[in-house]
């Protein structure tokens, strides 16, 4: 491989965000993930439009979050309940996870984000988007969060670099869209994850490792990786029943997520690296791997190549 830096191995493999957040707060920190009730432009107001074609009608909430969207202030007892019966948690971020997070006027999003930071002392809040969906007026208020919690965070939903994938699942947003969104907010001091998804439809493996070099260069906060999954009634699962699409195996998507790891900063912090759809939403795939034998057999694989997060990333690589 081209511009590779020999570098000395790290204790482990890959930056985890379990880690992450042990080195950052000296324990284990879980999120609280919230519905603040927003849709997003792809949506339309009431949720009901496609939308991107692998996207049903949850467009990710967490998993313990019942169908209707209850006030906030409930659904943070209810986080904070499940998570400290569940794990005896005791410290908390607050996760604006479903649909676009950013999608409201800006005194809208003031209350909301207002209301749930209130009712915990959380550490951290963090505001799952579209690219397309911050203006200036929304990152200057989450940025104002900075001086009362220990870190912000804007995830955003890219996918790919490439327009033409971005075209196809009908993502409605480009990858300058992107790219201005993500320069603003890094200019705000607000820390930046990116979504992208491995095997989408019309995408190589070249493609995808150039989607990470591009990334890599803009040297995000954090990544989270998904596999493709494709839920029920959406119209990738058509496509993949009309047969215009294949998924890749768990054991292919391994080797791409060790080609990633290897071209991204070792700093940037890994937030996933599979999805998890739940299985009475997911039509596809039927098997999926268990999410810590997974990461599991990735620290292991990469243990037995000599291999580890950054060891080729390009530097001074400037992507596109
Ligand atoms: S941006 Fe997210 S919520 Fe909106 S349609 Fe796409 S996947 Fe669904």
């Amino acid at each position: 491989m081209e511009n590779v830096q020999i570098k000395t191995p790290p204790e482990e493999p890959f930056l985890s965000y379990n880690r992450y957040l042990r080195e950052r707060y000296g324990e284990r920190v879980y999120r609280v993930a919230v519905d603040g009730g927003f849709s997003c432009p792809n949506r339309g107001a009431d949720r009901q439009s496609p939308g991107c074609s692998y996207c049903d009608e949850y467009g990710s909430r967490a998993v313990y979050l019942p169908g209707k969207v209850p006030a906030l202030e409930k659904q943070v007892e209810a986080g904070l309940g499940f998570l400290r019966k569940r794990y005896s948690a005791e410290r908390f971020i607050l996760y604006f996870q479903a649909f676009s997070g950013t999608f409201a006027p800006v005194e809208k999003l003031k209350i909301c984000y207002d209301t749930a930071l209130s009712c915990h002392q959380f550490l951290e809040l963090i505001v799952s988007t579209r690219p397309d969906c911050i203006t200036p007026a929304a990152a200057d208020l989450l940025a104002s969060y900075r001086g009362v919690l220990s870190d912000v965070w804007v995830e955003l939903g890219l996918q790919s670099v490439h327009d033409r994938t971005l075209r196809r699942i009908q993502r409605g947003h480009t990858f300058q869209d992107f790219h201005d969104s993500f320069l603003m907010l890094q200019s705000k001091g607000i820390k930046c994850a990116v979504h992208v998804i491995f095997g989408l439809p019309g995408e190589s493996e070249e493609d995808m490792m150039e989607t990470i070099d591009v990334l890599a260069a803009l040297k995000p906060g954090g990544i989270k990786i998904h596999d493709l999954h494709i839920p029920q009634g959406t119209s990738m699962h058509r496509e993949y029943l009309q047969g215009e699409l294949a998924l890749a195996s768990s054991k292919r998507h391994a080797e791409y997520v060790i080609g990633a790891l290897e071209r991204l900063p070792a700093e940037c912090v890994v937030m996933r690296l599979t999805c998890d759809t739940p299985a009475e939403r997911r039509a596809l795939p039927v098997e999926v791997p268990v999410k810590d034998a997974f990461y599991r057999e990735i620290r292991k694989s990469m243990d037995a190549r000599n291999t580890w997060q950054g060891k080729y990333m390009k530097p001074g690589s400037t992507g596109f």
